[in-house]
């Protein structure tokens, strides 16, 4: 997809803090953090959100989660908490359709959110 925003973020296209690089996945600091933490994963294969997703990217999919996961270890949240959410579609507030898990942590998370 040329013209979305994390797709020139994989192709490097445009500059992103890079945390995290591997054959399926990228992850990169949020450039608005909402938390300490803010890292957005996201699969190199363009996908524009949940909705779009095939059972066959389950592994993909997994992968994002796995890869928040050692990032928030990383970070120290391990045993403090975080936490990992997609937003799809308007009523959640989507606004780049590629699809990406937020990981928020280093603060306490209210629940529920807004
Ligand atoms: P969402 O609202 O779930 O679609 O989340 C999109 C996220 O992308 C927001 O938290 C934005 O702050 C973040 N974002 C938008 N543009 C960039 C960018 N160029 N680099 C890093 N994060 C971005
Ligand atoms: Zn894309």
């Amino acid at each position: 997809m040329s013209q979305c925003l994390f797709c020139k973020i994989v192709r490097k296209e445009i500059p992103a803090k890079i945390l995290w690089e591997d054959d399926l996945a990228l992850a990169f600091e949020d450039i608005d953090p909402k938390a300490p933490t803010h890292v957005l994963v996201i699969p190199r294969k363009h996908l524009a959100s949940l909705e779009e997703a095939d059972w066959e990217d389950r592994q993909c999919l997994g992968h994002l989660v796995m890869v928040a996961r050692e990032l928030a270890r990383q970070r120290g949240h391990g045993e403090s908490g975080y936490r990992t959410v997609f937003n799809t579609g308007p009523d959640a507030g989507q606004s780049v359709f590629h699809i990406h898990l937020h990981l928020l942590g280093g603060r306490q998370l209210a629940w529920p959110p807004g």
